[in-house]
């Protein structure tokens, strides 16, 4: 309760710091409606909301009760390390150092998460809740010179559950909400499910891509990271061995009987999850492929089958996960930002290998809040380094301690971060032209992105999955007495949540970003980046009365280690060449034909009538993977098929990935050749032309085999080793 009253104390405090600045946006008559919630001291309406939340939640329902929206919302190389964890000098951790030079150096790792990561670039609530201080920088400062520069407006009305953190945001930064929408444009829209929440936005920026939450399906995520698979099978171990169902039903059944009938010590495990599902809903594990006919029958719905990482890293005996927040700031250029600090969720019963008695235990194999919030063993914790839900920080903290190297830890992060991101960017980018074609207006988009990582007992990170709505709520519900549930504040979620927001706002601050998009195209950090673009004194005093931000640049900055894996992006400027600017998301037969022809690969050997018939075929197959696609003709994964085959067929003996970059060097070149006596097309500030750098350098032909052809090994095998 000391907490609680503490929490209310800042509160308290900076209610009265803010004033001056609420009163003048209270006094704005820009406001859809006089009765606008603006007119009440947001903090104030926070506070009151959440007393007025202990009073009237009683009795309600767990959270199974939660509307759809909601539901949705929640679901839905050392060398990149030097910028999020310490220097080396810091902390250093090598294998079989001494104890002493370890505890100096667990210190030093401590000190440095506290004041860079842990901080997460603003100031640590929890610190603060059981220090009982306040210690925002430079507030007064900020005050006086909100008054003098003209506030970014951003629209709230429908921000759902990310409410509250972005009040928070908003506040810190001095700008301006629109709590219920405004009649002039605003510079920000704060979506809390999609890009369609508002579909009359003509300008300014929005939180959401269209067709983010599409990408992040379950079956169309596992379907973008096995393209990549196929041409670069190492680059993207880090995703578990996944089969779509129920196309490939057949193929896992057969495919894991070779494996156990080859070695009969193997035990793998399988964990099943519906292709909408979120918050653990629906999931399940299996130890064998006809355990999925016995639980499902004979209809078995749209899902993916996995590998089941057996020996996940354990703390205190508990299996945990990382939920780590990346903005994808823009897709043309490609800009990403990883946020320093994150969360990591923690199973509440003791983890075991999974056995046939132990499969069912979902305390034990899933890591989810939502269910493990229902387990008596879930602690709520005021601190972030104890508790179910904790700071990713506090968690390498402990790792540290160990002698692990964390630094690696953070860069192979880092890595499986780009790359998941650079196998989406190709879809996301035909879903982006369809909705806002060249030349219409439309806003420009950038998202934050849940990503779900698992750490493997070696410490190598796999993904689970990547969620379009994180969850961005800064209250749990807590029952405060048998069947009573109010939400309080989670000092944890506030910690990481708000910073991740406030500083998305930063970076897309319209003055900001301008700038950036002019200056910065060769990458660099954000801190510079603010730093230059800050000319006048105001500014400059305004970023200084704010913390570091807590948003790192990893893209373009790597994107020398990266260029070359962006080769579906090729295919995908190809695919939205011949598309057009309909605002449609599939090749028509004629499409596809002109593609052939004006990249000159129909010959004698070759004709248009194949052509055809390798259209059809492909977009057949593929409308029936894709029941519920409305449109027909040809997707981008479906044209990626025909490319492959087309480049196998002319390029017979090379591998898979070189015949690719062969044909796409064919194609670009006989494109290139005709787009000079063409006129040039309008350009917004995200096309969806590709820029990804032709990166063919006639690379070694090692010798790598299609997906399909590889003999199977499970990282769970793999990980015995470790
Ligand atoms: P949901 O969207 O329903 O949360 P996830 O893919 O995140 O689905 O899976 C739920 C939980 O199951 C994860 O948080 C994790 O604890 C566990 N899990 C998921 N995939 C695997 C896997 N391949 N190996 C081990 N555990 C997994």
């Amino acid at each position: 309760m000391n907490t609680m009253s503490d929490h209310y104390e800042r509160v308290k405090i900076e209610l009265q710091q803010m004033k001056a600045v609420e009163s003048e946006a209270a006094a704005d008559e820009e406001q859809l409606s006089p009765a606008s919630v603006s007119s009440v001291p947001a903090e104030a309406s926070f506070a009151a909301r959440r007393d007025l939340s202990r009073s009237s939640i009683n009795g309600r329902s767990r959270s199974k009760s939660r509307s759809k929206a909601d539901g949705h919302e929640r679901q839905v190389n050392g060398k990149l390390m030097s910028d999020l964890t310490p220097q080396k000098s810091d902390y250093s951790q090598e294998k079989g150092q001494s104890r002493a030079s370890n505890e100096q150096n667990i210190k030093g790792t401590l000190r440095l998460l506290k004041g860079k990561t842990a901080a997460n670039g603003h100031v640590d609530s929890c610190q603060r809740q059981t220090e009982g201080k306040c210690d925002y920088r430079g507030k007064e400062d900020g005050s006086k010179l909100a008054k003098k520069r003209r506030a970014v407006t951003v629209d709230t009305s429908k921000a759902k559950t990310s409410l509250e953190a972005l009040k928070m945001s908003i506040r810190q930064l001095k700008w301006k909400e629109f709590p219920i929408g405004r009649r002039t444009a605003c510079d920000i829209y704060w979506h809390g499910v999609s890009f369609h929440d508002n579909e009359n936005i003509v300008s300014g920026q929005v939180n959401k891509f269209p067709g983010m939450i599409e990408m992040l399906r379950k079956i169309n995520l596992s379907r973008a990271v096995r393209t990549m698979q196929e041409l670069f099978p190492e680059e993207y171990n880090f995703y578990p061995r996944s089969w779509i169902l129920p196309e490939e039903y057949q193929l896992f059944s057969t495919q894991i009987r070779l494996l156990k009938d080859n070695d009969s010590t193997l035990k793998p495990t399988f964990i099943v999850k519906p292709d909408s599902g979120s918050q653990g809903d629906g999931i399940y594990l299996i130890r064998d492929p006809a355990d999925l006919r016995a639980i499902s029958g004979s209809q078995i719905k749209q899902a993916v089958v996995q590998e089941y990482i057996q020996k996940p890293l354990l703390i205190d005996k508990l299996k945990f996960d990382i939920r780590l927040y990346v903005l994808v700031r823009s897709l043309e250029p490609l800009e990403i930002y990883i946020a320093k600090e994150g969360l990591s969720r923690f199973c509440t019963e003791p983890y075991q290998e999974p056995s046939q008695k132990n499969l069912s235990h979902v305390f034990m194999h899933l890591t989810n809040y939502s269910l493990n919030v229902h387990s008596g063993n879930f602690v709520h914790s005021d601190s972030c380094s104890t508790g179910s839900k904790r700071t990713f920080s506090s968690v390498l903290y402990r790792i540290a301690s160990k002698g692990v190297d964390i630094k690696k830890v953070w860069s192979d992060i880092i890595a499986l971060v780009i790359k998941t991101v650079i196998a989406l960017v190709p879809e996301l980018k035909v879903y982006y032209q369809a909705d806002i074609p060249p030349g219409k207006p439309g806003p420009t988009c950038f998202q934050i992105l849940g990503f779900d990582i698992l750490l493997m007992k070696n410490l190598k990170p796999v993904l689970l999955e990547v969620n379009a709505n994180p969850s961005m709520r800064i209250e749990h519900e807590q029952e405060v007495s048998p069947g009573v549930y109010e939400y309080v504040p989670s000092p944890v979620d506030e910690e990481v949540k708000v910073g991740v927001i406030r500083d998305t706002l930063r970076l897309m601050d319209p003055a900001q970003r301008k700038h950036h998009v002019t200056s910065n195209m060769g990458g660099g950090s954000p801190e510079e980046a603010i730093a230059v673009e800050t000319g006048s004194d105001e500014k400059e005093s305004l970023m200084d009365s704010l913390p570091t931000l807590c948003l790192k640049q990893v893209f373009p900055k790597y994107n020398k280690q990266f260029n070359n894996l962006r080769v579906v992006e090729r295919i995908a400027a190809i695919f939205l060449r011949f598309l057009g600017v309909k605002g449609t998301m599939k090749l028509g037969p004629t499409g596809f034909r002109t593609f052939t022809r004006n990249c000159k690969l129909s010959n004698s050997s070759f004709s248009m009538a194949s052509v055809d018939i390798l259209y059809i075929d492909i977009t057949r197959r593929w409308a029936g993977m894709l029941p519920d696609s409305r449109e027909a003709g040809m997707c981008l994964q479906a044209f990626i098929e025909a490319f492959f085959y087309l480049a196998a067929r002319r390029f017979k003996a090379v591998p898979l990935r070189d015949q690719v970059l062969l044909l796409l060097e064919v194609c670009e070149g006989a494109l290139e050749g005709q787009s000079h006596s063409e006129k040039p097309r309008p350009r917004r500030s995200q096309p969806t032309q590709s820029s990804a750098p032709n990166t063919f350098s006639s690379p070694a032909l090692t010798r790598r085999h299609h997906l399909r052809q590889q003999p199977m090994q499970l990282s769970a095998k793999a990980n015995t080793e470790n």
